[in-house]
């Protein structure tokens, strides 16, 4: 009915316990949130389903996790410490900040029209490795999190029974000190990447380039409920980076518009080569068939945990105008993403019967899913807030069930109830 917003959607997280902002006793501090009770289960819902789909379905998908702090050179080898810039102009009279692309005209904040000229400012994040003054080596936090897998090439090709093609996948945090973090969570000065990096021979480039194109659009169309809010764009030739032959950006309608979600990127033989020409170490692949040596190519395919998070967020709200006139808000998250499968209700708190039944049922369900205890103020109350973050089902226990042995069990994109026996309970919400 009414259109969703980004302020709905944080006011929703903040009052839900899904994200809040970082340091708020402290008056905040721009580009950091944290994930509440809430948020922190759903998160790791949506990782864990990334890694099902990109790791564990797949013959030869591997994953890692390294480290965010990496010997410097990683960085100089990359093209970051040159090259890792992000451009923002100043507003003359308010001195606020923004990128260029931000601004059409006038500034957002004052509204004057006098702007500095456009300059780049590195953003990769500086840290130091050691304690004594004078000895310490300048490091950085990583701006990406799939440098660690290139490092990490030889040792996966050594230590498992992967031939190429194959791939390494990684969930890690990234930092860029973003001159202008905004829209909530979208750009944020501390975010995490799912990256795969598919190693490939030269000539099979294009081929694996077209099918993670499309296993990635397929990734995100299982979860999103308006499959008409994703789309790709596909970067202009002249855009491309030398090494690359061809980029797509997954992107989602946001409510300011397309933004970028996810990048299928073709990075050729590019980093091998940096990283071998950097380190001195020969990071070829010699196929243990033909006994052929190549610098393997690699089709990367990037996106923002949180950010796109975020989209899926967006794309769950809604409010639903009921028969008796209330506005219910609901997130019809996806039930694999959703914090809790079930909510599990003692119809009244005060007796004992009912309680320690209700108490069974978590327990047994507890076994196979993450369930949520509720016996706090009305039923109608309760619904609503299993309704906002998403709930699949609740389960009510009452006094027919003291009876007959069946619970009450609402779904939450219906509002329908069904009695079920509490031996089908599990298969039910399955
Ligand atoms: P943008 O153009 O939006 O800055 P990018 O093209 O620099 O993004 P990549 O370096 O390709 O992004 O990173 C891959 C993904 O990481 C992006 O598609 C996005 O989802 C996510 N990402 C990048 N920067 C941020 C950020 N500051 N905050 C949250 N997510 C981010």
């Amino acid at each position: 009915m009414s259109e969703v917003t980004l302020e709905k959607i944080a006011s929703l997280c903040k009052r839900r316990g899904i994200i809040f902002p970082n340091s708020e006793i402290y008056g905040g501090i721009g580009g950091f949130y944290d994930y509440g009770p809430v948020g922190v289960e759903m998160k790791n819902n949506y990782k864990k389903y990334w890694w099902k789909y990109m790791v564990d379905k797949r013959e030869n998908v591997v994953g890692i996790d390294g480290t965010i702090i990496t010997h410097p050179k990683v960085w100089e080898a990359s093209g970051h410490v040159k090259g890792f810039a992000d451009e923002a102009m100043e507003c003359k009279k308010c001195h606020a900040r923004f990128r260029p692309e931000d601004i059409d005209g006038k500034c957002p904040k004052c509204g004057s029209s006098d702007f500095t000229e456009a300059r780049k400012y590195n953003i990769l994040f500086n840290t130091e490795i050691g304690v004594i003054e004078g000895e310490k080596m300048p490091a950085y936090l990583r701006g990406e999190a799939c440098q660690t897998i290139y490092l990490d090439f030889k040792n996966v090709v050594d230590s498992t029974r992967q031939q190429i093609p194959f791939g390494i996948a990684q969930i890690g945090k990234a930092f860029r000190n973003e001159i202008t973090p905004n829209k909530f969570t979208f750009r944020t000065r501390e975010f995490e990447q799912w990256d795969l990096q598919y190693f490939v021979k030269p000539e099979d480039m294009q081929k694996s380039f077209e099918y993670w194109k499309e296993e990635r659009m397929k990734f995100y169309k299982g979860l999103f409920r308006n499959q008409e809010s994703l789309r790709f764009h596909q970067h202009p030739k002249e855009k491309l980076v030398f090494y690359a032959k061809d980029a797509y950006d997954i992107e989602y309608l946001a409510p300011w518009g397309w933004a970028e979600a996810e990048g299928i990127h073709w990075r050729g033989d590019y980093d091998l080569t940096q990283h071998s020409t950097f380190s001195g170490k020969d990071l070829s692949y010699t196929d243990p068939m033909t006994g052929e040596k190549y610098i393997p190519n690699i089709v990367e395919t990037s996106g923002g945990v949180d950010r796109t998070f975020l989209f899926l967020l967006l794309d769950a709200y809604d409010e639903e105008q009921l028969d008796n006139g209330d506005v219910r808000t609901v997130l019809r998250i996806h039930k694999d993403i959703a914090a809790y499968r079930a909510a599990v209700f003692p119809l009244v708190s005060n007796k004992e019967e009912i309680v320690k039944k209700a108490r069974e049922v978590f327990g047994m369900l507890s076994d196979d899913y993450k369930v949520l205890w509720d016996s706090r103020g009305n039923i109608g109350k309760r619904y609503r807030y299993q309704d906002e973050i998403g709930t699949p089902y609740c389960i009510t226990v009452d006094y027919d069930t003291l009876e007959n042995g069946t619970v009450t069990v609402r779904d939450r994109d219906t509002m329908k109830q069904e009695r079920v026996k509490i031996e089908d309970l599990s298969e039910a919400i399955a």
